[in-house]
């Protein structure tokens, strides 16, 4: 060992103790200490983690994680960090090079290890876009750090994205997001094993309340015909229609990092026009002038807003059930024809109990 690393790491031991004697405060909280990528993670985790945990999210509600950029601060809400949880298949790539960055060193949940992931071309054939079309310009920021990360997926076609070949956006169908839950609920068990029982106690309590708005959902949804194509701002809804229906459509890729070029806008109007597009979404965390231009091109309605990437900063859709719900309600609103289930509805596994859907969509509506 040299006299030169020594001096190093005594001075990294100086900052050391200088950060000790701001510790008290923090030592008389002993909650687990959690940072996540997004809200939707941080709405999950303070679900099973209860008044065990204080969790901060990196990304704010209403924010847009795949265009986000770390600031110095992140790397500081890091490094006192006791448990990490961000969603993995490079939804939000920047958070594996902020890790690798950061001095941080304890447990990462990747939300989305054990789901069955979408692949991108699953549901991109039908769209009038391609995502090669995507422009770069926008990736200056953080070239420097395109050379650290080795990310198989990330091939060099697609250089500059920062999607894969899978849809990270799986928290849009239920069945899926319950592996987010059991992943957040053994990384905290981990990091705080004293209190294992309660994180078991409360995840199975929040399991239980997503199997009621799955299937409140799915009664909201099967009143929509099955053929129904609907515009939203990015591909963040690949898993809601593989899980429970509706066509969605949209101007760019499954990032947002890319504004759409004129070619694909005009191949999107096309589309509208040969499929059965019937409303337009904003999303509640992406630039809405692309779905305004598109309406006024097409004349189709502005139907609402869908949350996509981010839970609302106030009001129902402030949780991930809440947002779930307000989804599927939103939608049905706008494109449901009650009466429709007699066709069209072959392609939903579950149309065989149509009749107890319906009976507990009386019981939900508003
Ligand atoms: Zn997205």
């Amino acid at each position: 060992m040299s006299l030169g690393y020594l001096s190093s790491r005594s001075s990294r031991w100086l900052m050391g103790v200088s950060a000790l004697l701001a510790l008290p405060a923090a030592m008389a909280n002993e909650r687990v200490q959690v940072v996540t990528s997004f809200s939707i993670l941080a709405d999950m985790v303070e679900n099973v983690g209860g008044e065990h945990v204080d969790v901060t999210s990196l990304v704010a509600a209403d924010g847009d994680a795949h265009v986000y950029s770390p600031s110095p601060g992140d790397a500081r809400s890091l490094a006192n960090a006791d448990l990490v949880v961000f969603n993995g298949l490079l939804f939000e790539g920047w958070m594996e090079r902020l890790i690798s960055a950061s001095d941080y060193s304890g447990a990462v949940v990747t939300a989305t290890d054990g789901i069955q992931p979408l692949s991108f071309a699953e549901h991109d054939d039908h769209e009038g876009h391609g995502h090669d079309e995507h422009g770069h310009e926008e990736h200056g920021h953080d070239d420097h750090d395109h050379e650290e990360h080795d990310h198989a997926a990330h091939a060099d076609e697609h250089a500059g994205h920062e999607h894969g070949d899978e849809d990270p956006h799986a928290w849009q169908d239920m069945q899926q997001a319950k592996v987010y839950v059991a992943n957040i609920r053994d990384g905290l068990i981990a990091a705080d094993a004293d209190n294992a029982d309660t994180y078991r106690a409360n995840a199975e309590q929040y399991l239980q309340e997503m199997a009621q708005v799955d299937a409140e959902i799915r009664a909201l949804i099967d009143e929509i015909p099955a053929s129904t194509s609907v515009i939203t701002g990015h591909d963040s809804f690949g898993y809601f229609s593989n899980a429970y229906g509706v066509t969605f459509l949209s101007p760019v890729g499954l990032s947002t990092e890319a504004d759409p070029s004129g070619a694909s806008m005009a191949a999107l109007v096309d589309v509208i026009e040969q499929e059965n597009v019937k409303a337009l979404f904003h999303e509640n965390m992406t630039n809405q002038s692309i779905i305004t231009q598109l309406a006024e091109e097409t004349g189709l309605p502005i139907a609402g807003t869908l949350y996509a990437d981010a839970l609302a900063s106030e009001g129902e859709a402030s949780t991930y059930l809440g947002m779930m719900r307000h989804n599927a309600q939103v939608l049905h609103d706008a494109l449901a024809q009650p009466g429709h289930n007699e066709s069209g509805h072959d392609d939903h596994e579950h149309s065989h109990d149509d009749h107890d859907h319906d009976h507990d969509h009386s019981e939900h509506s508003h």
